[in-house]
């Protein structure tokens, strides 16, 4: 049961990426990869899907281990917003 609601969750998560990549025409992950700021956009952009269905589920645990995820996801793209440098 959980399983199967964390892979619909997933699955929305990897569709979001599809739409993002045919409305830029198809570039594929390298060609997004090549900007961080776009990459973590698009990251942000799919985990919000993600978390948006784990909370209308009423699966808060799940939401909140997606926004860390999210979080981290900003640290590796942008850098750490607490680092100082
Ligand atoms: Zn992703």
């Amino acid at each position: 049961m959980l399983d199967s609601d964390s892979s619909i969750g997933a699955l929305r998560h990897e569709m979001q990426h599809l739409r993002d990549d045919q409305a830029a025409g198809w570039l594929g992950y390298q060609g997004h990869m090549s900007d961080p700021r776009a990459a973590y956009e698009m990251e942000e952009r799919a985990y919000t899907v993600e978390i948006e269905y784990a909370e209308s589920i009423g699966d808060y645990e799940s939401a909140d281990i997606l926004r860390h995820s999210l979080e981290e996801e900003r640290s590796h793209y942008l850098g750490d917003p607490h680092g100082g440098a």
